[in-house]
């Protein structure tokens, strides 16, 4: 196996490691990116409604409050003040790098005022253009951008992670590195009907997991309200044309939000969403009217919408939209503090792979792309901070491999016992039908869907464990929220052996 050596490696080209790779080489750092998409995949260019920052200094305490309120009593308050001071300055640094925000600001629920810079619905994709882009420029000896490349397993010396090895276009090449930055997205590909693309599969979380890492809060999980569902593919309807005036109605034709949530179509996302969830149940169909906006606008403000769904034949401007809730987004991952830092030396993470602490139970819309940001540049620091090559990497730890043919079994298992609404008895019957085939290789399949299988038994156990309501987790047996906003927090055993690991009492906590 090939040998380099580097002072951080940054794990994912979405805008959580696209940035904190850009941040290290401002500080003269030698990095090597990896990503198993190109430097463009992940769910950043997916992006529509937009990035949320502070307007201005005035409007940070607003900001912390509407992130603190979405987060139910579980958003840690530093991550939150961080965010809101640092936020507004990076998203300037994403207008010198070429990103022509619109000068109109945009609304979205949750938010109490109009803070959400967008270009049109394709924000996401004018952002990862921007940083791939400069990512490209800043290519050196001291910048090594490998695309295609597919973290399979970190490696451990000492109680501290020293490296890993990637799965490159010209083979395995083994890294050692001062510190290992993960930045691998979300895990919506644990269910069947999902927003996120498809190499959303969680690797950093079952990364982080072999090396020991705690991951916390994996029972919240985001539904957005307004997902078109064709062929099993969800194509989302950004929650900027609800910003903008849209209107949900029921089978009948009633606008029904004022009997949910007085804040109606611009509610939190999971009222909406288990609002939306109902309606249909008990009517038949929900859809989303924006009509009344005149269609001439329509189509200017949601291009890429319009384009997306002129695809399966209705017009954004003209049609009632059918909608569902999707799973959108994963609050839990792995548990970082304020500076990106896990609970094992050497390894940082940003992003949607992290909890950060920012977004608590519940994510308020648009905040992610910021916290990448935010979280991104801080992880980055931090790691410099400490940085030093090790001089000796161990063997690389065991990844679990599970045969990718079992995935759409288990998908529907965590779909029906830990969807919109949660109980006991079906959380109890999905850990008992939960197993893992074993895959005959290791390749990239099967690592993912490895890592696929480990998370969905950790989320099954923490949605099991927490017997309240609370944002992204509904108990239909325990409708309100507890009395004390605790963490969820996953300690793996000795060596990362989940499948060994008994997830009892001792090794789920819950951590006011
Ligand atoms: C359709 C959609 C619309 C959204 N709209 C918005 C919005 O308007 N505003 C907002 O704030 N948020 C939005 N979000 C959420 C937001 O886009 C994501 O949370 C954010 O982009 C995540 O960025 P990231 O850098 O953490 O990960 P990603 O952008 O997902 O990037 C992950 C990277 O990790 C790499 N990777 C993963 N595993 C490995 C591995 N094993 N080895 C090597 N590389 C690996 C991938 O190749 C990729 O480069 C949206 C999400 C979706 C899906």
């Amino acid at each position: 196996m090939n040998r380099v050596e580097t002072e951080l490696l940054v794990v994912g080209g979405g805008v959580a490691g696209a940035y904190a790779a850009l941040t290290a080489r401002s500080y003269g750092a030698d990095v090597i990116l990896a990503c198993k998409t190109p430097l463009t995949g992940g769910s950043t260019r997916w992006a529509q409604g937009g990035i949320a920052a502070p307007l201005a200094p005035g409007d940070e305490d607003a900001h912390a409050q509407d992130t603190l309120k979405a987060g139910r009593g579980l958003c840690e308050p530093d991550a939150v003040h961080a965010f809101v001071r640092d936020a507004r300055s990076h998203v300037e640094t994403l207008r010198d790098l070429g990103v022509a925000f619109s000068p109109h600001v945009t609304l979205e629920g949750g938010h109490s005022r109009a803070r959400i810079r967008h270009t049109g619905d394709a924000t996401g994709h004018a952002i990862s253009a921007a940083l791939s882009g400069a990512l490209q420029a800043a290519r050196s000896p001291a910048l090594t951008l490998l695309e295609g490349a597919f973290v399979r397993n970190l490696r451990v010396a000492g109680g501290a992670v020293v490296g890993a090895d990637v799965l490159t276009r010209n083979g395995p090449v083994q890294v050692r590195a001062g510190a290992v930055l993960l930045a691998t997205g979300g895990f919506g590909q644990l269910y069947p009907v999902t927003t996120a693309p498809p190499e959303g599969t969680g690797d950093g979380l079952g990364l982080a997991w072999q090396a020991g890492a705690a991951l916390r809060d994996l029972e919240f999980v985001q539904f957005h309200p307004t997902a078109v569902v064709h062929d099993g593919t969800a194509h989302l309807v950004t929650e900027a044309a609800r910003g903008e005036g849209g209107q949900l109605l029921n089978a009948r034709g009633e606008r029904f939000m004022q009997r949910y949530d007085p804040a109606l179509e611009l509610a939190p996302r999971d009222v909406v969403a288990r609002a939306i969830a109902a309606e249909i149940a008990a009517t038949g169909r929900v859809d989303l009217d924006l009509r009344h906006l005149g269609a001439t606008f329509v189509r200017q403000r949601f291009p890429t919408v319009t384009a997306s769904l002129a695809r399966l034949g209705l017009d954004l401007g003209r049609d009632l939209i059918p909608v569902q809730p999707a799973v959108h987004y994963t609050m839990g991952g792995v548990q970082t503090d304020v500076q990106g830092r896990t609970t094992v030396p050497g390894l940082y993470a940003a992003g949607e792979v992290a909890s950060s602490g920012l977004h608590g139970a519940n994510r308020l819309a648009s905040n992610s792309l910021s916290e990448g940001l935010v979280f991104g540049a801080r992880a980055a620091r931090a790691a410099l901070s400490v940085l030093k090559v090790p001089p000796a990497c161990t063997d690389g730890l065991p990844a679990p491999v599970t045969d990718p043919a079992a995935l759409p079994a288990l998908r529907a298992v965590v779909a029906q016992a830990a969807g919109l609404q949660r109980n006991a008895a079906g959380l109890r019957a999905a850990l008992a039908a939960w197993a893992w085939p074993a895959a005959t290789t290791g390749c990239r399949a099967a690592l993912e869907a490895g890592h696929l299988a480990v998370i969905g038994e950790l989320l099954l156990r923490s949605a099991l464990a927490r017997e309240e309501s609370r944002g992204g987790h509904h108990r239909t047996e325990h409708a309100w929220e507890g009395a004390v906003a605790a963490h969820s927090v996953l300690v793996p055993g000795v060596g990362g052996r989940i499948q060994s690991v008994p997830v009892s009492p001792a090794v789920l906590g819950f951590t006011a």
